[in-house]
């Protein structure tokens, strides 16, 4: 559920008309609804309220790194899973305590070691061994103690895109599981370490809870063989991974159903359960506003459809092949078939091909929905187009939460080296 809805036939944001958005600040633009940024994330510690151990959710903060997001998100409890220093560092100015930060990720530099030493985050997930010894020798050198839990690679399909898959044994995430458990007494032996936890991450976009019910499973025996080992483990992460719906009428598992699936599972575990949620908690709380450059009608072929708006700023679909629905801001009531372009010199600039949309005509607004996670956090300058700005809307009132990098901006951070002026 989310608060991007129509009135008298005009899209609105909570209270605020997308039209007034697009005149005051311009488009393409980002648009966060204050609203169904905090359901969502009621909606999905309430799904988790009956665990026997309060749990700790921390947001994933690459899916929407945005400071007023994570600002918002602490305010609702949330910690934040970053994946590196610059994530870390945004998650510290937003506000989040950082006991409540995990840093996750397959290639934490020495450098970002140290600072997340220096800041006390609550917990490093380990992805290697090699990794944990390295902690362990600056950890120790500092005379500090690194609370760590090790990622396992439960070599489990997640069912999702090849590219959003982390979960399989050919991935780069995680040891793998036949060997997590002499990992874990070999690292939890290390001056500088105190091996905590364990943590599985198996994929994005998951549709289906079955994948995660099963790398959960084989956790709970893992997790059984290091105690029995001797080891001690207090802190099991779960990662994120839950879908959202991109298409209307699309089913997903809710936040209800893997709470339930995740209190059965690990009912008998006497952890601290974490978790990393993103794209549920951000997915349908965004939408892209872009507006028709124009319709472009060839013989063959449905019309093009170009909007202002390309791959640089919402990078899913050329991605992924993923699929944004698309609603005319002011729709008249008439559809049409058409492909839905970008402006940017690539063919794989296409949002939709061949689909049915409202009509649309040259200057009307639209937007793309579910925006929220890895839109605006994976754009680029490509073709030099800048960066778009970012809105938060809450209730009635909106304020520009990330300003529009121009391509000037950019342009000015460039030099041509006095070599090549002397010659
Ligand atoms: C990306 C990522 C997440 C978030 O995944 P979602 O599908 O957005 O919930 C959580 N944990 C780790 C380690 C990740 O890399």
């Amino acid at each position: 559920m989310d608060f991007f809805q129509y009135r008298d036939g005009a899209l609105f944001a909570e209270d605020v008309p997308m039209a007034r958005i697009a005149q005051e600040v311009g488009t393409p633009v980002y648009i966060y609804s204050r609203a169904t940024f905090e359901r969502h994330a009621r909606v999905f510690a309430e799904a988790l309220s009956g665990l026997p151990k309060k749990p700790h959710i921390a947001f994933a903060v690459k899916s929407n790194p945005n400071l007023a997001v994570l600002s918002l998100l602490s305010k609702q409890g949330y910690g934040a899973d970053v994946v590196s220093g610059g994530e870390m560092a945004r998650a510290l100015a937003a506000g989040v305590p950082a006991e409540d930060i995990v840093f996750s990720g397959v290639g934490k530099s020495a450098k970002e070691l140290v600072a997340g030493l220096e800041a006390q985050i609550g917990q490093f997930n380990i992805e290697s061994e090699e990794e944990g010894v390295e902690l362990a020798q600056i950890a120790a050198e500092r005379g500090e103690l690194a609370r760590c839990a090790l990622r396992v690679n439960p070599d489990i399909d997640a069912g999702t895109h090849e590219k959003i898959s982390t979960g399989k044994k050919d991935n780069k995430f995680g040891v793998p599981i036949d060997q997590a458990v002499a990992i874990y007494a070999r690292l939890a032996a290390l001056p500088g370490l105190e091996m905590r936890g364990l943590a599985v991450h198996i994929g994005s976009q998951l549709g289906d809870l079955a994948p995660l019910e099963m790398a959960f499973l084989k956790l709970g025996e893992l997790l059984a063989e290091v105690r029995a080992g001797g080891d001690t483990v207090t802190h099991i992460d779960l990662g994120g991974g839950l879908g959202v719906p991109y298409k209307k009428g699309e089913e997903m598992p809710s936040p209800a159903q893997y709470g339930a699936m995740v209190q059965r599972v690990t009912a008998n575990w006497d952890v601290t359960l974490m978790f990393e949620p993103g794209r549920v908690i951000a997915g349908n709380a965004g939408v892209l506003l872009t507006q028709v450059v124009r319709v472009k009608r060839n013989a063959n072929r449905d019309p093009f459809v170009i909007v202002d708006a390309a791959m640089n700023d919402l990078a899913r679909p050329a991605l992924y092949g993923a699929w944004h629905d698309f609603d005319a801001v002011e729709p008249n009531g008439a559809r049409m078939v058409a492909n839905i372009v970008g402006p940017i010199c690539e063919t794989g600039d296409t949002f939709a091909t061949a689909r049915e949309i409202d009509a649309v005509a040259t200057g009307d607004l639209a937007v793309f929905r579910t925006a929220g996670a890895y839109g605006a956090t994976m754009a680029s300058s490509y073709n030099s187009r800048g960066f778009v700005a970012e809105v938060m809307v809450d209730g009635d009132q909106f304020e520009v939460v990330a300003d529009r990098i121009l391509p000037e901006a950019i342009t000015a951070a460039e030099r041509v080296p006095a070599f090549l002026k002397d010659s």
